[in-house]
C-alpha cells in the first residue's frame, strides 16, 4: 500500500460524511419543492440530492409527502 496518508484520510472523511450526515424530516420538508422539481425535470436526484434521496428511502412519511406533491403537480394544468 503506497497511498499517501493524507489521501487515505480524505477518502475516509468522505465515507464518514455520507454515512453520518442524515437529514431530518424538517430538512427534507424544506427541500421538498426543489426535490420534486428535479424529479419532474427527470434529473438524477440520487446524485444531486443524495441526502434527501437517502431520507426518503428510510422515511415513509416524507415519501408519501413527495408522492402527494408529484400527483398534485401532475394534475395541475398550469404546470
Ligand atoms: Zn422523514
Amino acid at each position: 500500500m503506497d497511498m499517501p496518508p493524507a489521501m487515505a484520510k480524505q477518502m475516509l472523511n468522505a465515507v464518514q460524511q455520507t454515512e453520518e450526515v442524515e437529514y431530518s424530516c424538517d430538512d427534507v420538508y424544506r427541500l421538498m419543492d426543489e426535490y420534486v422539481e428535479l424529479v419532474r425535470r427527470g434529473e438524477d436526484t440520487s446524485k444531486l440530492m443524495p441526502l434527501v434521496e437517502h431520507h426518503l428511502k428510510m422515511c415513509g412519511d416524507c415519501r408519501e409527502e413527495v408522492e402527494a406533491l408529484l400527483r398534485m403537480m401532475d394534475s395541475d394544468p398550469q404546470r
